[in-house]
């Protein structure tokens, strides 16, 4: 079986590095130089650990979901991470990064933000350390997503209009950048998925990792093993899915299935299926799987979660992707809807969109009977509410 680690440039296989333009070069340096030494430190490691436990509430549990088990055949565990503080994965990474940013002398945070949730995920631990907290956000997204806005102003962020292009995230992203190269010195960017250039795309698997090192300890306890036949999990850039994946990249007893959002259809163009449809390209600073026409420009996506809805996939994916080491499932819109009502009829947990998705891949993947199978549960549905009663079939 091919490893799957990440090389010195950051490279896993033929997808990742660091294409950056020359201006950006010193901050990635800085970064890529000190991140490994500083988040071994004990003291690194102490404050990470005990705000995982005393903020986010950690450790989530992994949940033997009996009435979904019965109805698949299968034994299916989920990982709560729905119960994290701010309701999703994603704090687990910006707490780890505001704690780097701290240790390196940053005194303010930049991050971008499409629909909001990785944004309001930084306000909140700028506001628990006291740092200084600007969100790029496109115009348009600022127009959709207004209770997310409100949350980062009531945490005491900046919220900021990219006014540029389509408004929305890849315009919010490049003006997180352009602000990056103008303020190196004292700014850290936060990003939000195992995306951007070296050495992001592993650190934040790594601060996400905690979620599979939980997995490990709790089914050994559960199943006397510590380890499933299959993990489960949405991709949107990967984060979550890295997280559930990593501590089991390199165990073949374990089946790694990756969900990606298939909006309206694979071949109906709206969609956000890359592995499906992308092809080798450099995006948000590193080489992986995007959509993109034949002459390069990126492909707009569609997907009914906000979350999933992105052109590309972390490195780390087209890795897994492209080894056969992951295997990978579309999940239309509709299917999704459904999936997440079924959950919330049959286990009282309404889960966010995104991780719909990964509840419909049981319907979809072969298992045997008895499997004992995780599924990360990345989020919670409250954020959805609006979206559930537009699509409004249950
Ligand atoms: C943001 C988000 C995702 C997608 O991001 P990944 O980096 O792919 O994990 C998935 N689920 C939820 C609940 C999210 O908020």
């Amino acid at each position: 079986m091919i490893e799957i680690k990440v090389d010195e440039k950051g490279f896993y296989g033929n997808f990742g590095g660091a294409y950056i333009p020359e201006m950006l070069h010193p901050n990635i340096e800085e970064l890529r130089l000190n991140y490994e030494a500083i988040i071994a430190e004990p003291d690194f490691q102490e404050t990470f650990h005990s705000l995982l436990r005393d903020f986010v509430g950690r450790p989530t549990p992994l949940y033997l979901a009996e009435r979904l088990s019965e109805k698949f055949g299968a034994k299916i565990y989920l990982k709560r991470e729905d119960l994290c503080h701010t309701g999703a994965h994603k704090v687990n990474n910006t707490i780890g990064q505001i704690i780097l940013a701290k240790k390196l002398g940053k005194k303010r945070i930049i991050a971008e933000t499409g629909a909001g949730q990785h944004g309001v995920a930084t306000a909140t631990v700028c506001a628990l350390m006291g740092m200084e907290c600007t969100v790029y956000m496109g115009a348009l997204d600022i127009e959709r997503q207004r209770p997310n806005v409100e949350r980062m102003k009531i945490l005491g962020a900046k919220v900021v209009p990219a006014t540029s292009g389509s408004k929305t995230l890849k315009d919010a992203t490049n003006e997180a950048m352009r602000q990056w190269i103008n303020n190196p010195v004292d700014t850290h960017y936060i990003i939000g998925s195992v995306v951007g250039p070296h050495p992001y795309p592993e650190m934040v698997a790594r601060f996400q990792s905690v979620i599979s090192a939980e997995i490990k300890a709790q089914l050994l306890e559960k199943e006397g093993r510590d380890y499933p036949d299959a993990v489960i999990a949405c991709v949107g850039g990967g984060s979550n899915a890295a997280g559930a994946f990593y501590h089991y990249y390199n165990d073949p007893r374990v089946r790694l299935i990756a969900v990606e959002a298939a909006g309206l259809g694979i071949s109906s163009g709206k969609s956000a299926a890359t592995t499906a449809l992308g092809t080798p390209g450099v995006l948000h600073g590193s080489k992986t799987l995007l959509m993109q026409t034949k002459d390069g420009q990126v492909v707009e996506p569609h997907s009914i979660s906000a979350g999933l809805d992105y052109p590309g996939i972390g490195p780390v994916h087209a890795h897994l992707f492209e080894s056969g080491r992951g295997e990978f499932i579309a999940v239309e819109d509709d299917d999704a809807m459904r999936a997440g009502i079924a959950l919330s009829r049959t286990e009282g947990i309404i889960p966010a969109i995104e991780t719909s998705h990964a509840l419909h891949a049981l319907s979809l993947m072969e298992y045997k009977p008895g499997d004992v199978l995780v599924i990360n549960l990345s989020g919670r549905g409250d954020k959805d509410l609006d979206t559930y009663i537009k699509w409004g079939k249950y």
